[in-house]
C-alpha cells in the first residue's frame, strides 16, 4: 500500500482522499484552509458529496486518513503527491495557474529536505504544455534535482462529477495517465489496480489533452442534446425519449465510430439531414448555432485541406480517393471531390486512384450520383493503379485509406510531398514532406 499526500482537500482531493484511505493507503491531506483541514480530522466532509462522510468517519477513525496546513510533514511522511488545487479562469478566460504554481513551489521545497525519492503527480485540470513549460521547471528549480531522476513526475487528470463521485471513483469509465518516469508509472498503476476500467498509459500532454477533449466533448453532448430538444419540442415531440432511444444504441450512436479526426464528414446522408433539421428549426423559430457551427466548421475542414495542397510543392496531384468514404463509389456531397473541383479549377492537374468508383465507372453502375458532374472529366482522371499514380505525381493526396496504396505511399513519403486526410499509418507526423491534417 502507498503512502500518499494530498494537496487541495476541495471537490477532488477529499474524494480522492477518502477512497484511497478507503483502499488502504496512508492519506495525509494538506490545504492551506485550516478549516478544511479540522473538519477532515474531525472526519467531517468539508463539501456535500453523497457517501462521502462514512468514508471519512471510518477512515480517520482507522488512523489511515488526516489532514495538515504543513505541506512538509504531509510530504516527508509519503512518497506520492496528488497536487488537486484549483484552476479557476483568469479574466482573460485562460486557465489560471497561480494556486498549482504555488503548490509546485511548497511541494519542492519540502522534496528538498527528503532523502528518499518522491513522485509528484498533478490532478489539476491543466491546459497542454503546463506540466512541461510551467510545473516541471518549479519543481525543479525549487527542489534543486532533476525531474525523472531526482524526482518523479506525473500528470493523471480527474474525471469524475460532483454527485456521483464515490461511484465514479469506483466505476471510472476511463483512467488516462502520463509519467515521466517508470517509478511514478508504476505507482499509477498500483493504484488503480483492481478498478473495472484499463489504465490508459500516453505522455504527458496527451494526458492533459484528454481532460479538454472530455470536458469539450461533454460540453458539445449537452449543447447538441439542448438543441435537438428545442427542435423536438417546436414539433410536438418528447426530445427526452428522442436522446433515450437513440443512447440504448450503445453498438454505433454511442460508440467510438465518427469520433476520429481527419478529413470533412460528407455523403448522402450527413450533410443533407443536417440541412433539413436546420431548415426545420428555422421554420420553428428555434436557433441552432450548434448545428450552424458544425456545416460551418466541415466547410472550414475543406479548405483546410485545399491550404495544405496549396502549400506543397508542385502542380499535379495523384489523389487516393474521391468517393465520400473507402468502400462506395458514391460521390454525392463527397468532401473529397469538392476538394478535387476546388483544386482543378485553381489549375492543378489532378489524377485519381479510387478503385470503388474505377469499379463502378467500369461497370456502369448507376444510382450513387457518379454523374453529378462535381469533378470535371473525373472518368479521364481515375488510374487503375495505384504505382501509376504515384509516378505521375508532384504531390499525393490520401482521402481514402485503401489497404494496398499505404506501403506505396509510405514509401513515396520519402521523395514526395504527401498530404494525408486519413493517417494511412498512425505513426506518420507532419513534418518534411507529410503534411497530415490533423497530426
Ligand atoms: P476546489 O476549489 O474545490 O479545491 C481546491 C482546494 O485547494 C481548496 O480547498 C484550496 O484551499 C486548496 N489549495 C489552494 N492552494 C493550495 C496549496 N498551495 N496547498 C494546499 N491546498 C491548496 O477545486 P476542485 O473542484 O477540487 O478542483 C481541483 C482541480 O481539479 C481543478 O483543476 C479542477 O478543474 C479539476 N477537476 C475538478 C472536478 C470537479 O468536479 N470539481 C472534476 C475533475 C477535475
Amino acid at each position: 500500500m502507498a503512502r500518499i499526500s494530498i494537496l487541495g482537500i476541495g471537490y477532488v482531493g477529499v474524494v480522492s482522499a477518502a477512497c484511497l484511505a478507503e483502499d488502504g493507503h496512508t492519506v495525509v491531506a494538506v490545504d492551506v484552509d485550516p478549516a478544511k483541514v479540522a473538519k477532515l480530522n474531525a472526519g467531517e466532509a468539508p463539501i456535500v458529496e453523497t457517501g462521502l462522510t462514512p468514508l471519512l468517519q471510518r477512515n480517520v477513525a482507522r488512523g489511515r486518513l488526516s489532514a495538515t496546513t504543513d505541506v512538509s510533514s504531509a510530504i516527508a511522511e509519503t512518497d506520492l503527491t496528488f497536487i488537486c488545487v484549483g484552476t479557476p479562469s483568469a479574466s482573460d478566460g485562460a486557465v489560471g495557474l497561480n494556486y498549482v504554481k504555488q503548490a509546485c513551489k511548497d511541494v519542492a521545497a519540502a522534496i528538498r529536505q527528503k532523502s528518499t525519492f518522491h513522485s509528484v503527480v498533478v490532478r489539476s485540470t491543466i491546459v497542454p504544455g503546463t506540466m512541461e513549460g510551467e510545473c516541471i521547471p518549479i519543481l525543479e528549480q525549487a527542489s534543486g534535482l532533476t525531474a525523472g531522476d531526482g524526482f518523479g513526475v506525473g500528470y493523471y487528470p480527474e474525471f469524475l462529477r460532483e454527485g456521483t463521485a464515490i461511484d465514479d471513483n469506483y466505476n471510472p469509465g476511463l483512467i488516462v495517465f502520463g509519467a515521466i518516469d517508470p517509478v511514478t508509472e508504476q505507482l499509477l498503476h498500483d493504484i488503480n489496480a483492481g478498478l473495472p476500467c484499463a489504465c490508459n498509459v500516453v505522455p504527458v500532454a496527451t494526458a492533459e489533452m484528454i481532460k479538454y477533449t472530455s470536458n469539450s466533448w461533454r460540453a458539445v453532448k449537452v449543447t447538441f442534446a439542448n438543441e435537438i430538444g428545442n427542435i423536438a419540442k417546436a414539433c410536438g415531440i418528447d426530445g427526452q425519449l428522442v436522446l433515450k432511444v437513440l443512447c440504448s444504441d450503445d453498438k454505433v450512436n454511442m460508440s467510438p465510430y465518427f469520433m476520429r479526426p481527419g478529413f470533412a464528414f460528407g455523403g448522402s446522408c450527413l450533410p443533407k439531414d443536417v440541412r433539413a433539421l436546420r431548415h426545420l428549426a428555422g421554420e420553428r423559430e428555434v436557433s441552432t448555432p450548434l448545428l450552424d457551427s458544425v456545416l460551418t466548421a466541415n466547410a472550414g475542414q475543406i479548405e483546410r485541406a485545399e491550404t495544405m495542397v496549396e502549400n506543397a510543392p508542385g502542380k499535379s496531384i495523384g489523389m487516393v480517393g474521391i468517393s465520400f468514404k473507402a468502400g462506395t463509389d458514391d460521390l454525392r456531397e463527397s468532401p473529397l471531390a469538392e476538394l478535387a473541383s476546388r483544386l482543378i479549377s485553381k489549375g492543378f492537374d489532378l489524377r485519381v486512384y479510387d478503385p470503388s468508383v474505377s469499379v463502378a465507372y467500369a461497370h456502369n453502375m448507376g444510382g450513387s450520383g457518379r454523374g453529378n458532374g462535381i469533378v470535371p472529366d473525373l472518368k479521364e482522371r481515375l488510374v487503375d493503379e495505384i504505382d501509376e499514380l504515384i509516378e505521375g505525381a508532384d504531390i499525393l493526396l490520401v482521402g481514402n485509406r485503401y489497404e494496398e496504396a499505404v506501403e506505396p505511399l509510405t514509401e513515396a513519403a520519402s521523395t514526395k510531398s504527401l498530404v494525408d486526410l486519413t493517417r494511412i499509418d498512425p505513426k506518420m507526423r507532419s513534418g518534411g514532406l507529410y503534411a497530415g491534417i490533423c497530426w
